[in-house]
C-alpha cells in the first residue's frame, strides 16, 4: 500500500485531518521524487510557479456490480455516500447489452449528480468475476458468461472519459470494511461475502492481495472435499458449494427428496425448486428443523474455510458480509465452534470473525476506495 494511505487502516477517526494530511503528504513525496505529475501541474497557479495550491479532493465514483442488482454512489475522500442508486441488473439481452446500459446509467448518474465544476473525478467498479488487474480483462465471471475474457477497462475507458480502475467485487467488500466498517484500523484481515456464490479479499500489511496475474483471494473455491458437489469453477466441493445461497437452495432440494422441510416447501407453495435462499432463512426463523440444520451445517463448513484463512493469513479479523449473512445467529456458533476446535493455538485466541458494518455499501466503498488509489 502506499504511504499515504496506511493511516486509513490504524484508524484514524478525524477524516478531515486525514484529506489535508492526505494532500500534503502527496504533493512533499511528489516534490521529493521530482515527478512531474498530472497532479502536481493541475496545481500549480498560473504565472505562480512554485507556490503550492492544496490539491483539489477527486470526487469518487464507486460502483458494485453484483448479480442482481448494480449500485452506484457519490463517495467523498472521506468515505461518505452523499448519493447513490440501485437497480436491477437487466441480462436479458445479454452481457454485452448490459454493459452498454451500465455505460449510460453512469454517464447520466455522473452528470446528475457531480455538477459541472469537478475537476477530478475517479470511478471504481467492483464486479463479479476474476479480473486481470495488469491488462484490464474480465476473464470469467459467474453472472456474464457471454463476457469471458472481456477487455472491460479498455471498453469502459473509450466510453467515459475519467479515469476507472475495475476491481473483483469481494476484493472492493473487503477494501470497503477496512476503509470504513468493521476492520477498520485492521492491516491483516479478510473479507468475504456469502451471496449467491462466495467471494473473498485478503488484505495483508494494509494491501489488498491481487496474486501474480491480480486473480488471488478466490476464498470461495478453496477446496474442503474433494468428491464434494460440482462448483461453478469446474471443481468439486469448493467453498462456495456449502456457504453460499445456491448451497444453501441445494440442501433445501436434497432436503425434500428425503421427505423434510415442510416449512421450507410451503415458502415455495409447494414447489421446492421455488424456494430462495432467503426464504430457508425465514423457515429457520420459524424453527423449522430441517431449515435450522441447514444453516447449522453451512456454518460448520463456513468455519472449515475460515480455519484455513487463519492457517495461512493469521489474520486479525475476519469479516463476513453479503445476503446469506443475515442469518448470522443461525450458522455463526457452529462456525466459531469449528475455529475454536481446529485452529491452532496462538493464532486463534487473537482472531475476531464478525459481521460487516457497511453492509450493501461495501462495494460501493471499496470500488471509490481502489480509485481514491489510484494515482
Ligand atoms: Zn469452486
Amino acid at each position: 500500500m502506499d504511504r499515504q494511505y496506511e493511516h486509513i487502516f490504524t484508524g484514524d477517526s478525524d477524516h478531515h485531518g486525514f484529506l489535508s494530511h492526505h494532500s500534503d503528504q502527496r504533493f512533499d513525496s511528489l516534490d521529493q521524487e521530482g515527478v512531474e505529475g498530472r497532479n502536481r501541474k493541475d496545481t500549480r497557479i498560473p504565472g505562480h510557479q512554485g507556490i503550492r495550491m492544496v490539491a483539489m479532493e477527486p470526487l469518487l465514483i464507486g460502483v458494485d456490480v453484483g448479480g442482481t442488482n448494480i449500485r452506484m454512489g457519490v463517495v467523498t475522500p472521506d468515505g461518505h455516500i452523499p448519493k447513490k442508486i440501485e437497480y436491477p441488473m437487466d441480462m436479458s439481452r445479454g452481457g454485452l447489452a448490459m454493459m452498454e446500459g451500465l455505460v449510460s446509467r453512469l454517464q447520466d448518474f455522473i452528470q446528475q449528480e457531480t455538477g459541472r465544476d469537478r475537476s477530478e473525478i475517479r470511478i471504481g467498479i467492483g464486479i463479479a468475476g476474476s479480473i486481470d488487474m495488469k491488462r484490464g480483462l474480465l476473464v470469467t465471471s459467474p453472472n456474464l458468461p457471454d463476457l469471458h475474457g472481456f477487455p472491460l477497462q479498455a471498453y469502459l475507458q473509450e466510453r467515459i472519459s475519467y479515469p476507472i480502475i475495475i476491481e473483483n467485487d469481494a476484493n472492493a467488500f473487503t477494501l470497503g470494511e477496512g476503509w470504513k466498517g468493521a476492520a477498520k484500523g485492521s492491516r491483516h484481515y479478510c473479507g468475504i461475502t456469502l451471496g449467491t456464490g462466495v467471494g473473498g479479499g485478503i488484505v495483508v500489511e494494509g494491501e489488498i492481495l491481487h496474486g501474480s496475474e491480480g486473480m488471488g483471494g478466490e476464498v470461495g473455491h478453496m477446496v474442503l472435499n474433494p468428491k464434494g458437489p460440482l462448483c461453478g469453477c469446474g471443481g468439486r466441493g469448493c467453498l462456495e458449494v456449502y456457504a453460499s445461497g445456491s448451497g444453501i437452495r441445494r440442501r433445501a432440494l436434497e432436503a425434500n427428496k428425503k421427505g423434510k422441510g415442510k416449512k421450507i416447501l410451503k415458502k415455495g407453495r409447494g414447489d421446492i425448486k421455488k424456494v430462495t435462499s432467503e426464504e430457508v432463512f425465514e423457515a429457520a426463523k420459524e424453527g423449522d428443523r430441517t431449515a435450522l440444520k441447514i444453516f447449522n451445517e453451512m456454518g460448520r463448513y463456513l468455519g472449515l474455510g475460515l480455519v484455513n484463512l487463519i492457517h495461512l493469513f493469521n489474520p486479525e479479523k475476519i469479516v463476513i458480509g453479503g445476503k446469506v449473512s443475515k442469518a448470522w445467529d443461525y450458522f455463526i456458533g457452529s462456525t466459531t465452534e469449528v475455529v475454536h476446535q481446529r485452529t491452532m493455538k496462538g493464532q486463534r485466541e487473537k482472531v475476531q470473525i464478525v459481521q460487516t458494518e457497511c453492509g450493501d455499501d461495501a462495494g460501493i466503498l471499496g470500488a471509490a476506495y481502489v480509485a481514491l488509489k489510484l494515482e
